[in-house]
């Protein structure tokens, strides 16, 4: 059984101006598990293309809230972004690389196939009631000590 190290939860409003601070927020907190720079970066990116998500897509209307919890393991990382917004009625589609329903808008469909190059796992769940969690997760490596001269 792996041991989770650490857990945090944080919720903020679904506008532009939180999407460098989630980001920032995660990568923190997963810097007590000693990942690599290269992994702290793959963790920045996705969580920058989950939020933004939530920030363009859940919330047509009023910006509602964004969710993100972290539970942090010391070989991995999981993390819930997740919004009560419209949610997504074929993740099959959605997760295709070019797809999106906002063709006008500089919106290229590469969020979620970028999320998948950069974490190894990417779950899609449908909250009860409205909205999505994106299921992200990343192993670290096992870094080897190594010796002074070496
Ligand atoms: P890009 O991320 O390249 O700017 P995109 O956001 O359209 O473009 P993806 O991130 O891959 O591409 O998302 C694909 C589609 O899934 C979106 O166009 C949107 O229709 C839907 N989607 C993604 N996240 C959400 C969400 N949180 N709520 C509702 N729909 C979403
Ligand atoms: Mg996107």
């Amino acid at each position: 059984m792996r041991e989770i190290l650490n857990e945090m939860t944080i919720s903020f409003k679904a506008l532009s101006v939180n999407e460098g601070f989630a980001r920032a927020c995660v990568a923190a907190f997963c810097v007590q598990a000693n990942p690599s720079l290269d992994e702290i970066t793959d963790i920045k990116t996705a969580v920058s293309e989950a939020v933004t998500n939530s920030v363009v897509h859940a919330y047509p209307k009023k910006p509602g809230d964004i969710t993100i919890k972290v539970e942090l393991y010391s070989r991995s990382v999981t993390i819930y972004v997740s919004d009560k917004g419209v949610g997504i009625d074929d993740f099959e589609k959605a997760r295709e690389p070019f797809y999106t329903t906002k063709p006008n808008e500089e919106r290229s469909g590469m969020g979620f196939t970028v999320m998948e190059s950069f974490m190894d796992n990417l779950e899609l769940i449908k909250n009860e009631g409205r909205g999505l969690t994106v299921k992200l997760e990343k192993f670290f490596s096992i870094k080897k000590n190594v010796a002074v001269g070496e």
